[in-house]
């Protein structure tokens, strides 16, 4: 394969990775790809008029977007090529109310946990602050992205002298160990305050306009190449932007063909998919209606395409581990750069079956990259993804694949490059159909 082109993708992939700190900004900065591409926006809340050969994107609460393209065949017959990813990943979320002032003077952000972040990682690593907030404009409530860019806030470690167990391993209290320290005190500066402070320096936006704000920490260091040749990528959020890229480009670059292409990327993942973004919602089974509806197919024929279509849920998926080697089953231990991961679970905590399995292998086949498989332990529960809810909701028949990494939910996770590829090679493969 071209390692020009190889090269490409992964350097545009990590700057979608590093300019998309929260899953809003990771929607809005989809919307970009997909525009650039000539992809139409559609608003929900607009009549729709979709016709053949058409590129569509809809956003939903600024956090989910899917988008398609209407293929030239008889959609009943034909049914939906569909990929699903998510954009929310683990971390630190500042809630609403006071910051904390200590007496000694110590102004700290109040956070909770977001997902299943490894709060280790989380420390001695210079912060940053993005997300959204609502402001009053002319009567109208409106959101604004924020993308606080600077070092403004770090969760600082307890010295290993009053902590000797710090190396193997004590936990840390979730609501009083990792408040991020903001500033130092200042006379006559309320703790509601400090807050509002760096938004206005930092923003503009005054306090006065602010109505309510979700916003989230992200480390300020950006990720980067590394490795002897380059070969791996370190950054945040990994799991699931390195998925959604890959499923976007796919979209982007497929050719025509007689089905309806579908890429969705859904919020709330990492906190079980339950909400109008997340893959539990009917968000994805009423789009995929109101598409069919709107070229015109009968109801009839909308169950046609739903029963002709398929699904792939792109997730990451764990690599063995150079120092746990024993985590992983005997019989299935995918690895760095050896390509997508096809996920089994008995139990349905994956959603892949032999069909699908089948038909993600024959797409990878035909894209000429390698793929992998993965099992958990008997012992060991592992997790889970969007496949389970996103089969459910549709009946689509789905297979779970992810490209491996290490450090999952680490504040840094770790790929090798060339997986991400590989993974958006079989995703064009399939969308272009057998
Ligand atoms: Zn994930």
């Amino acid at each position: 394969m071209d390692k020009h082109t190889q090269q490409q993708f992964a350097e545009n992939m990590l700057q979608y990775l590093n300019e998309s700190p929260t899953a809003f900004h990771a929607v809005e900065n989809a919307a970009k790809i997909l525009k650039a591409q000539g992809f139409q926006e559609l608003k929900e809340a607009d009549a729709w008029s979709l016709h053949t050969g058409g590129r569509y994107f809809v956003v939903k609460n600024h956090s989910c977007i899917l988008a398609f393209t209407v293929g030239e065949g008889d959609l009943a017959k034909e049914g939906f090529r569909l990929i699903g990813a998510h954009t929310d990943s683990p971390g630190l979320k500042i809630k609403p109310g006071d910051c904390i002032v200590t007496p000694d003077g110590y102004v700290k952000l109040n956070v909770e946990v977001y997902g299943g972040a490894i709060l280790s990682t989380w420390f001695d690593r210079p912060l940053a602050v993005a997300g959204r907030v609502i402001v009053k404009q002319n009567g109208r409530l409106v959101e604004r992205l924020i993308k606080i860019d600077k070092p403004v806030c770090i969760i600082p470690n307890l010295c290993i002298h009053f902590n000797r167990d710090c190396n193997t391993g004590g936990g840390y209290n979730k609501q009083t160990d990792i408040l991020p320290l903001l500033s130092m005190k200042e006379e006559g500066v309320e703790k509601e305050d400090y807050l509002y402070r760096l938004l206005q320096k930092e923003t503009g936006i005054e306090k006065d306009e602010i109505l309510d704000y979700e916003l989230f920490l992200y480390e300020y260091q950006k990720g980067s190449f590394m490795g002897q040749d380059e070969e791996f990528i370190s950054a945040s959020r990994i799991d699931n932007l390195c998925m959604v890229y890959a499923g976007l480009s796919a979209l982007t670059e497929a050719a025509g063909s007689g089905n309806c292409k579908v890429f969705v990327a859904f919020d709330h993942e990492e906190v079980g998919s339950t909400s109008a973004p997340g893959a539990r919602s009917g968000f994805l089974a009423y789009t995929l209606e109101r598409i069919c509806k709107n070229l015109g197919l009968t109801d009839d024929a909308y169950f046609q395409a739903l029963a002709n279509a398929t699904s792939i849920s792109a997730d990451t998926a764990h690599a063995v581990h150079p120092n746990y080697s024993d985590k992983h089953d005997a019989g299935n231990r995918p690895v760095l750069g050896g390509g997508p991961v096809i996920k089994y679970s008995a139990s349905q905590r994956y959603s892949t079956n032999a069909f699908s399995a089948a038909y993600f292998m024959e797409a990878c086949r035909r894209a000429q990259v390698p793929c992998q498989k993965y099992v958990n332990r008997n012992d060991i529960v592992g997790g889970s993804t969007i496949g389970p809810a996103l089969s459910s909701l549709t009946t689509i028949p789905t297979v779970d694949i992810g490209t491996p990494v290490l450090a999952m939910h680490s504040i840094r996770e770790f790929v090798a490059a060339v997986d991400n590829f590989y993974a958006k090679e079989a995703f064009r493969a399939y969308y272009e159909g057998i």
